[in-house]
């Protein structure tokens, strides 16, 4: 068995660097926790305001919510798609968003002189695919299609790292249906369906009543996670439970029943959805063939999932400033294993047997942890200091090779860092526990 170069931690490309204190910068390059915590860490790396290079840590954390966010989608009958990054601005004109969103929007032209945005979002290209084609009928409705690509904003204030980027990755999704009522039913199966992405990611959460803004619509939910860098402000009705962002009515008393008994918290919106009706299938002449064969408008939804924000915001809520804590299915890697250091006892005694390596396979397939094992081989450091770094990435379970492990019988140490418990197991025990 070999151990890919990649799962070698001497190997991995982790360019760690050292960011300012907030006391030591200026007003405007105020850090969060997580931009600081991913940018040390090597997780992420800046390339200019808003715009990140993802690091093999960062990338592994977003592939494994893709793929949660892919399964979801699934579920649900969702189809995968890829939009252009390049929308005709002609779009975006007859939807008069050209105007009303202008100043966050990226233009640009070809050649031709043919001007061009790099999509923001997704409304009018997906309204302009349906349209392109020659009507679909009734029967192959509802239609759900999704796609997980880079978005582009032109944002006044770029900040707190991947919580507010120029370009950030976000899961949108676009439903069409033949009448409201069926689009209403669409709407609340793909809420729920974002009900269960968030609770497979595991922190809290509140759904709350959103601001259809410029987006437009008939009905529209956010979702935020609690945390002190959020950036909206969330309403919670005492009386009722009602719960809405507050730009959905400025007041500070409950838009649903006018009880002035309110909690008001920061949130950070991750998620939000759409009941769009005709809003943009309309103008842009989105049709499909009714059961009388005639053509009809369709009505639309449209979801979006901020999946780069997701990674930011879940560290923001999970870790310390010196810490990084990750939800356990959203880690890169599960668990991490710090050999003896070199020229110890302990190294001494486990030199010829191949005990590290065979560890890692066991690890690997016993516990179907394919590509989730990492082990830091930089044995020229103690396994103290080691130790000190693993807890400092967050890797959710450390596995120490340490005294016991000249003993008879061998014992693993296993430190979980979500239980702060450190248990001292054989080799079988280890694998159950994992
Ligand atoms: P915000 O209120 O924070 O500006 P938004 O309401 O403009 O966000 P939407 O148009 O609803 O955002 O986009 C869907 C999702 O995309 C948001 O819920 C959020 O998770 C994510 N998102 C929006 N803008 C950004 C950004 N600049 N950087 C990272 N993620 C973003
Ligand atoms: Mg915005
Ligand atoms: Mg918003
Ligand atoms: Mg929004």
């Amino acid at each position: 068995m070999v151990i890919r170069n990649l799962h070698r931690l001497s190997r991995l490309f982790q360019p760690v660097s050292v960011v300012p204190k907030n006391a030591e910068v200026k007003r405007h390059d105020i850090t969060s926790k997580s931009q600081r915590l991913m940018l040390e860490l090597g997780i992420i790396r800046q390339a200019s305001p808003g715009c990140f290079h993802f690091l093999p840590l960062g990338v592994k954390s977003l592939e494994k919510l893709t793929r949660l966010v892919d399964e979801e989608m699934k579920k649900i009958g969702g189809q995968k798609i890829i939009f252009p990054t390049l929308t005709n601005a002609k779009l975006w004109e007859k939807t008069g968003r050209l105007e009303t969103v202008s100043s966050e929007l990226f233009q640009i032209k070809d050649r031709h002189d043919q001007s061009y945005i790099l999509s923001p979002t997704h409304e009018e290209a997906a309204s302009n695919l349906l349209a392109s084609l020659a009507p679909i009928s009734y029967k192959h409705l509802p239609l759900k299609l999704y796609q997980i690509t880079s978005k582009y904003r032109d944002e006044m204030k770029p900040r707190f790292g991947l919580m507010r980027g120029k370009q950030f990755l976000m899961k949108d999704m676009y439903s069409f249906d033949t009448d409201l009522e069926t689009a209403k039913h669409t709407y609340d199966e793909i809420c729920k369906s974002y009900d269960r992405i968030f609770r497979r990611i595991g922190i809290d959460f509140v759904k709350v009543v959103g601001c259809s803004g410029h987006m437009g619509g008939e009905l529209s939910h956010e979702y935020h996670y609690k945390a002190d860098v959020g950036e909206d402000k969330i309403l919670t009705c005492n009386k009722c439970n009602y719960s809405a962002n507050t730009e959905v009515s400025g007041e500070e008393k409950c838009p649903n029943c006018g009880n002035t008994s309110v909690k008001i918290h920061l949130g950070i919106e991750v998620g939000h959805t759409f009941l769009l009706g005709e809003k943009y299938s309309k103008p842009l002449n989105a049709t499909f063939l009714n059961n009388h064969g005639k053509p009809d408008v369709l009505q639309m939804g449209s979801y979006g999932l901020g999946l780069s924000r997701i990674l930011a915001a879940v560290i923001e809520v999970m870790s310390s400033e010196q810490e990084i804590r990750w939800p356990q299915i959203l880690s890169p890697y599960s668990v991490i294993i710090l050999p003896p250091k070199s020229g110890s006892k302990e190294e001494t005694h486990i030199k010829d047997s191949g005990l590290v390596d065979s560890l890692y396979e066991k690890i690997e397939t016993t516990c179907n942890l394919q590509d989730n094992v990492l082990i830091d081989d930089r044995t020229n450091f103690t396994i103290g200091r080691r130790f000190l770094e693993a807890k400092k990435n967050g890797y959710p379970f450390i596995v120490t090779l340490g005294k016991k492990i000249v003993e008879n019988p061998l014992l693993y140490e296993i430190t979980n860092l979500k239980t702060n418990e450190t248990l001292f197991l054989s080799e079988n025990d280890l694998m159950n526990y994992l």
